[in-house]
This record gives structure tokens, C-alpha cells and sequence, in this order.
């Protein structure tokens, strides 16, 4: 069985269904990060009721705590986070770029030191696999060496080839038992050698192949064009997903480059800050400027937050320390990209993505500063 099918195509941009274990995953999709199996502060059916089909959790950071062997007694992530829907597990790739985490990285693997009590965990690709498959992951990432914007040419090539020769070992390991794995493309900063690495990954013949390294500094422009390079040499019948990707117009620009799935920690990040993400920007709602406003953070968003609360009790919540600022807010970003992804497929669906996109980046652009 296929587990992608694409569905509408408008230019680039298209609408797909990622078929899992735990359900079907409706493309574009954003998925919130859970890193610690939790999004934070919220409950899981809350997270599921703002229209968010997956989520992400990071199996680096659980074989670190609880440890792998506690949630597979627990019955798996699944089962031990109560949410019974898709989740995608990052491998701990990404944390190769935070040098705090890091001891060394070699061909054999990565050394990373636990932020926690200072140990030290030695992560292969072939661990790197099973340790998700035994989380439970309905999609499995491969172990891939990013590095930082700034890199030197020669140690971004050398990164890139020790991603591909570990995308192999990670395919040989993938246990299968109807988990999906995916894939890694790099190439640094280089369009040349982001689509060498793009076509590499599409000739291993994963599920899914995702853009790693972007989004970490660079100008949008330069990210842009390091998706079109990869995109364009990335098998059209799988899913494509930009790793750490959060916000309003630049989602929508590496949708309509023919990108499928995103994640990022912007929306409840921004939450945990008293940031709300609205169509017309972002809304401080620790500004003196909220302090009498009695509207919702967004008057056409269905959530929680802004159903039942004004912009003048959220700021009152932030200023007094209260929790449920966190939550509430949390809960209404998250809905924000969620229903983003949902206008993304009902414009593509309607041949209508490019007029969405520039109807949306131009409401981004009038918000006055
Ligand atoms: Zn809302």
C-alpha cells in the first residue's frame, strides 16, 4: 500500500494524505512539537480539537528521560502520552547543531551529553531507528548531520556525505512492522549540492524525504531557494517536510515550492512569551496596548482562547503570572496553524493557492509596526 497520495495540484503547491498506523494525516500539515511528549501545557485532546492531525515528539530527548525502556512498558508513546493519532519522532539529528548537547560526531555516530545529569549517550543510525521504533513512531526519521548557517563549505559537504552514508545504515536497520521512515536531505547552503542530496535520498526509496539544516539563520531568500533546489529533485509522489518551520508567510511559501509537512516550536514558544500569532502578525499581549481591549485575540478563530476571553484578561492572566495565559494562548497558535494549512488545501483544492498566499502576506504586510 502507498502511504502518500497526492491529491490536488495547484502549480507547486498540492494537497496529499499521509496514511499511518494511527490514522491519515491531511497535506499541508504543521505539526506541534511535543519534545518531551507533551505539548506543553496542553491536554492532548485540546491539541487534537484545534484540527492538528500529528505530532512530534523527539527520541533523543526521551531515551534521555523517562528512557526508552520505561514507555515501551508504559505500552508505547502512543499509549504513555495519551494521544492515539500520528506522531513523528525527530531522531536527534537536530540537536548535532546545539553544541551544548554535542561531545563529538563521527562516522560511527554522534556523542551527546544529557542536559539533565551530564551523561553521555552514543546515538548510531541504526539506534537512532530502532529507538523510535520501539517509542511506537508512526514515522521514523533517519539520523542526519546538519550544521549551522556559517558553516565552511568543505565541513557542510563533509556533514552532508556522513548523512548519506548513515541514511543508508538507517534504511538497512528500519525494522518495518508498518512504520514509515523518512529520509533526510542536507546540502548546506549550496543549490548544487542540495539537489545531489535530495536525489540521493529519493533513489534510497523512503516514505518521505525531509529538507534538514534550513531555517537556522539564514536569509528567507536563501532558505527559499536551498527548498526549491531540494523540492525539485525530491520524488513527487512522496511526502516532502521542511523541518522547523512556524510562520505565516514563509510556511506558505514552501507550500507553494510543493513542501507537505512542517513542524515547529514557534506557536507555543511564542505562547510561553505572551505572543499571539494572528492573520495581520503577531499581538503582544504583554503590551500596555491589550490592557482595555475586550475583543479575542483573532475574531474569527474558533478556539478556546479566543471564544470564551478578551485580549484585555489574556494580558491581565501574563501580567499576574497565571498558567492558563500559557494555555489559552498556546491552544489559540496552534489553531492559528492549523487553520493556515486548512485554507492552504481549500485554496489549492480551488485553484485559488497564489491568490490565498498574497491575500494572507498581504494582511502580514499592512499590520502596522
Ligand atoms: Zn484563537
Amino acid at each position: 500500500m502507498t502511504a502518500f497520495v497526492v491529491g490536488v495540484c495547484d502549480a507547486a503547491a498540492r494537497t496529499g494524505t499521509l496514511t499511518t498506523a494511527h490514522g491519515t494525516v491531511r497535506t499541508p500539515a504543521f505539526m506541534p512539537v511535543g519534545t518531551h511528549a507533551t505539548v506543553k501545557a496542553l491536554h492532548p485532546d485540546e491539541v487534537r480539537a484545534t484540527g492538528v492531525d500529528i505530532l512530534l515528539c523527539n527520541a533523543y530527548h526521551l531515551a534521555l528521560r523517562p528512557g526508552i525502556d520505561l514507555i515501551e512498558r508504559a505500552g508505547g508513546l502512543h499509549r504513555f502520552m495519551g494521544w492515539d493519532h500520528p506522531i513523528l519522532t525527530d531522531s536527534g539529528g537536530y540537536q548535532l547543531v546545539s553544541l551544548v548537547e554535542v561531545a563529538t560526531v563521527d562516522d560511527d555516530g554522534a556523542v551527546f551529553v544529557s542536559p539533565y545529569d551530564g551523561s553521555r549517550l552514543r546515538v548510531t543510525p541504526e539506534e537512532a531507528v530502532r529507538n523510535q521504533a520501539r517509542l511506537g513512531a508512526d514515522v521514523v526519521m533517519c539520523l542526519d548531520h546538519p550544521v549551522a548557517h556559517g558553516t565552511a563549505p568543505d565541513v557542510a559537504a563533509e556533514a552532508t556525505e556522513r548523512t548519506h552514508r548513515w541514511a543508508e545504515r538507517c534504511r538497512a536497520a528500519h525494522p518495518g512492522e508498518g512504520r514509515l521512515l523518512f529520509g533526510i536531505a542536507q546540502g548546506g547552503f549550496d543549490s548544487e549540492a542540495r539537489g545531489d542530496s535530495a536525489r540521493f535520498m529519493s533513489a534510497l526509496d523512503f516514505d518521505g524525504v525531509a529538507i534538514g539544516g534550513l531555517s537556522v539563520g539564514e536569509p528567507v531568500e536563501t532558505m527559499l531557494a536551498m527548498t526549491a533546489a531540494s523540492v525539485a529533485e525530491l520524488a513527487a509522489d512522496r511526502p516532502r517536510y521542511f523541518m522547523g518551520l512556524g510562520t505565516d508567510s514563509e510556511l506558505l511559501a514552501a507550500v507553494g515550492l510543493g513542501v507537505d509537512m512542517f513542524d515547529c516550536v514557534v506557536p507555543t514558544r511564542l505562547a510561553r512569551n505572551g505572543s499571539a500569532m494572528t492573520p495581520d502578525g503577531r499581538l503582544s499581549l504583554r503590551n500596555a496596548a491589550a490592557r482595555d481591549e475586550l475583543g479575542p485575540i483573532d475574531p474569527d478563530c474558533p478556539c478556546a482562547a479566543c471564544a470564551g476571553f478578551s485580549r484585555a484578561y489574556l494580558r491581565h492572566l501574563f501580567q499576574s503570572g497565571e498558567i492558563l495565559a500559557h494555555r489559552l494562548v498556546s491552544l489559540h497558535n496552534i489553531t492559528h496553524l492549523a487553520r493556515l494549512m486548512d485554507g492552504a488545501r481549500s485554496a489549492i483544492r480551488e485553484g485559488r493557492f497564489t491568490e490565498f498566499r498574497a491575500e494572507r502576506d498581504g494582511r502580514l504586510l499592512s499590520m502596522p509596526r
